[in-house]
């Protein structure tokens, strides 16, 4: 019998070690293609009936278009968020669209603590300073964490599993969420309205999803609302934060701290060696030369636990469309 071809965009080694691996209960033919999907590489599909795209392939209406030409019925995001696709276009082609609603979400929220604390305690620049025999303490001060207030937008899978964290540090937490969550009012949280947040947080942890209303949430306006040597934490989406606002606010230490593990323009960087480029985004560049600012690659997700999930519950999200039996994981159709 002919197998079901599934092309794979984006495709890292990480990918290729997980999904054959786990694709061995499901049977599949895996076609790895490097690089991303967009209006050129989309001609690189040949006879598959599933792709398998991540955070930075461009699935768009054209691309989409091209996709339903190839007779292509599933398009399957091996991440949670879908912000990169046309849903609406996908419906209107006939073809599905099925992600990975929550594969770790304390991968994230840990990867969140993890620049927290990198950003207060400058671990990372104690570790380069006593390689170099360097034993002194000046410029590495922090700050208790302990009776500080933390701010936590979007109380979903992430967001809980973060906030459980900062409760842990003896910290107040704040939220704001469309919806509240009261397994976390339980364990102390306080629902509050986005301004006080903006007004009374020491730390700001973004875990909404990107959206018209979540787009450009931290600029120029909200900083003006919040303390002076505010710290910014975002490892949901880059656009969530307006860049250029954001490089204003370091300059004149509006902005205490910025940890990012997203940027709005990083399909262009991330998830690539370019070590030996010149890079042209100037943003980035600025954002870089920072010494209070932390950015990491988009590598919040990654952990072994997380890379598991997301083969297995991307291969069965495939499995259960192909067969027109009952989706029974609701929250990863799209359509
Ligand atoms: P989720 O759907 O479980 O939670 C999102 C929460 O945001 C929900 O509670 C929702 O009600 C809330 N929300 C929606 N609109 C909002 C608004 N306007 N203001 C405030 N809250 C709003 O999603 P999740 O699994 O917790 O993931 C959150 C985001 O994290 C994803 O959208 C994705 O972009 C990002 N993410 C990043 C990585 C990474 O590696 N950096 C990995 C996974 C997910």
């Amino acid at each position: 019998m002919k197998q079901t071809k599934i092309s794979f965009f984006s495709t890292q080694p990480y990918d290729k070690v997980f999904f054959e691996k786990y694709n061995a209960d499901f049977g599949f033919q895996l076609d790895f293609i490097e690089t991303q999907l967009n209006e050129q590489t989309v001609q690189m599909i040949q006879g598959s009936v599933v792709v398998c795209v991540f955070v930075n392939d461009v699935v768009n209406a054209v691309v989409i278009q091209e996709l339903s030409s190839k007779k292509v019925k599933v398009i399957a995001l091996r991440c949670a968020g879908f912000n990169n696709v046309d849903l609406a276009a996908a419906k209107k082609a006939g073809i599905r669209v099925c992600r990975v609603p929550s594969y770790s979400p304390e991968a994230v929220a840990e990867h969140a603590m993890a620049m927290i604390l990198t950003l207060n305690r400058k671990t990372h620049k104690a570790y380069n300073r006593v390689r170099e025999q360097n034993f002194s303490l000046n410029g590495l001060l922090g700050f208790d964490l302990h009776g500080k207030t933390v701010g936590v937008i979007g109380t979903g899978n992430i967001g809980k599993a973060f906030a459980k964290i900062i409760l842990g540090f003896g910290c107040k937490v704040l939220a704001f969420d469309i919806a509240k969550d009261q397994d976390l009012e339980k364990l102390g949280v306080q629902y509050d309205s986005i301004e006080t947040i903006f007004k009374t947080a020491d730390v700001i942890s973004l875990h909404c999803p990107l959206n018209e209303q979540t787009k450009h949430l931290i600029n120029t306006a909200s900083l003006s609302l919040m303390k002076k040597n505010i710290m910014v934490i975002n490892t949901s989406r880059g656009a969530l934060i307006n860049t250029p606002d954001v490089i204003d606010a370091l300059k004149n230490s509006k902005i205490g701290y910025l940890g990012i593990d997203v940027y709005e323009q990083e399909e262009k960087l991330f998830f690539k060696d370019l070590s030996e480029d010149i890079i042209q985004d100037d943003d980035i560049q600025r954002l870089m030369s920072f010494p209070n600012v932390l950015v990491t690659a988009h590598q919040a997700f990654f952990t072994n636990e997380a890379l598991t999930q997301i083969a297995i519950t991307t291969l069965q999200n495939v499995t259960d469309l192909l067969s027109n039996k009952d989706f029974e994981n609701k929250a990863a159709l799209l359509n």
